[in-house]
């Protein structure tokens, strides 16, 4: 029973080294979070020993009454958050959850029609190296090229046209509310399913910030840990029982076999966390520091350095920032900003000259930061940081005064502050 940094030094310095980058930089992936410490508890508990193959109640293996506790505890308040008939808290991730879904509801070689990856979508949505590419037939919808906004016309024609058996909608990369009620209007018009894939801003609609799919979807998926700020993972809800014995047969053991006990008991937490004001009040401060951002970098002194932000604002939890007509591009904005301890990624913007591992654009989100406890006025230090570092003169006196104003912030809101050491 030796401890970690005894059984294995390297392993553990490791970790430490992590921990120590996550405090002293500012994390803005859109998809990142940071899981409370309870949350952190349950997933490195004795759980992980535990095989439960099955549902609670219904097991292949002895032993799963304390699990069973747990996981039932995990789906009734995923139900209960989202205010949806059936939940199924197993999968291991949100690309699991998706395939799951699919599994579930399509036959390979059925039409889906799904948002592009280039103007947003997720690879589980059609890309062509993916398991949804390989199995379906996929017909991508974008958005428009003089708003960036998904096209609705542009889906009815295509779901007109191809009549897909699935309508998939939800993105990583978009930056405005989807119109959930239009998407399955059309979805019935041709008889196909309405899937979205909600896992960017399911936090935003667990605090009633953003308009809920549930009651519009046959069927919704979501990741556990991006605003949701919860442990790794997927979550799949429906309305309908069909559906939902279909999507549990799915998950297992169609796609997978032992669930992830340890990982359920974090989604446990954190639904609880959830459902509680603190949770609505950060993702209040997540969305206000988004817009805080869009505005500071739409001022003349960015869009001057031919700097935009893509859709021209954000009704979400981040930023698309537009680098097709800057000195920049994606990779040299994404290292940019990290030489001042600000990280982010870069990411194709719609209609983008430039290939993928440079891209023409950043994402910038404000989930984490808000996690970390800041403020409006803290967000405005941290977008005038970022208009500075992006659209400024790049001099090594700039980056230097600029990294000191992150190891400010870094030092303002602590992160973690018990887990000094790795225990
Ligand atoms: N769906 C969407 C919309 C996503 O953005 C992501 C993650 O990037 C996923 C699914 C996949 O989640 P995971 O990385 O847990 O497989």
């Amino acid at each position: 029973d030796a401890p970690l940094t005894d059984l294995d030094p390297e392993v553990a310095q490791a970790i430490e080294a992590e921990l120590s980058r996550q405090q002293g930089t500012l994390e803005m992936i859109a998809s990142e979070n940071f899981a409370p410490v309870a949350v952190m508890q349950a997933q490195g508990s004795v759980l992980t020993n535990k095989y439960a193959e099955g549902y609670p109640g219904r097991r292949y293996y002895g032993g799963c009454e304390h699990v069973d506790v747990i996981e039932s505890l995990a789906i009734e308040r995923a139900k209960a958050l989202f205010g949806a008939a059936y939940a199924n808290v197993q999968p291991h991730s949100g690309a699991q959850a998706n395939a799951s879904v699919m599994h579930a509801l399509l036959t390979p070689g059925d039409t889906i029609l799904g948002l592009d990856l280039a103007h947003g979508g997720h690879l589980t949505h059609g890309m062509r190296l993916n398991f949804s590419g390989r199995l379906y037939d996929v017909v991508a919808y974008g958005v428009r090229e003089d708003t960036h906004v998904v096209d609705m016309a542009e889906v009815e024609r295509l779901a007109l046209e191809h009549r897909p058996r699935m309508i998939v909608a939800g993105w990583s990369a978009y930056s405005r509310h989807l119109d959930f009620a239009e998407f399955r209007r059309i979805a019935d018009a041709v008889g196909a399913y309405l899937f979205v894939d909600m896992a960017h801003f399911a936090g935003l609609v667990a605090a009633g910030l953003h308009p809920s799919p549930v009651p519009h979807a046959h069927v919704v998926s979501s990741t556990t840990h991006k605003t949701l700020g919860g442990p790794r993972g997927g979550i799949i809800l429906t309305n309908d029982v069909e559906i939902a014995k279909k999507v549990n047969s799915a998950v297992f053991p169609g796609q997978q076999g032992g669930p992830l006990e340890h990982v359920i008991a974090g989604k446990a937490v954190a639904f609880k966390v959830a459902a509680g004001e603190d949770f609505r009040d950060r993702q209040r401060r997540t969305l206000a520091g988004a817009s805080i951002l869009a505005e500071r970098l739409t001022q003349p002194d960015v869009t001057d350095a031919g700097i935009g932000v893509i859709s021209g604002g954000t009704d979400v939890h981040l930023v698309l920032v537009d680098l097709r007509h800057s000195q920049l591009d994606g990779r040299q904005g994404e290292d940019l900003l990290h030489s001042i301890g600000i990280t982010v990624n870069r990411n194709a913007v719609p209609f983008d000259p430039r290939p993928p591992m440079v891209s023409s654009g950043l994402r910038i989100g404000t989930p984490a930061l808000a996690t970390r406890g800041l403020d409006e006025a803290a967000f405005g230090e941290v977008a005038d940081v970022i208009a500075t570092a992006l659209a400024g003169d790049g001099s090594a006196a700039t980056l230097a005064s600029l990294r000191a104003r992150v190891d400010d912030l870094a030092a303002r809101f602590p992160l973690y502050p018990t887990l000094e050491k790795v225990q």
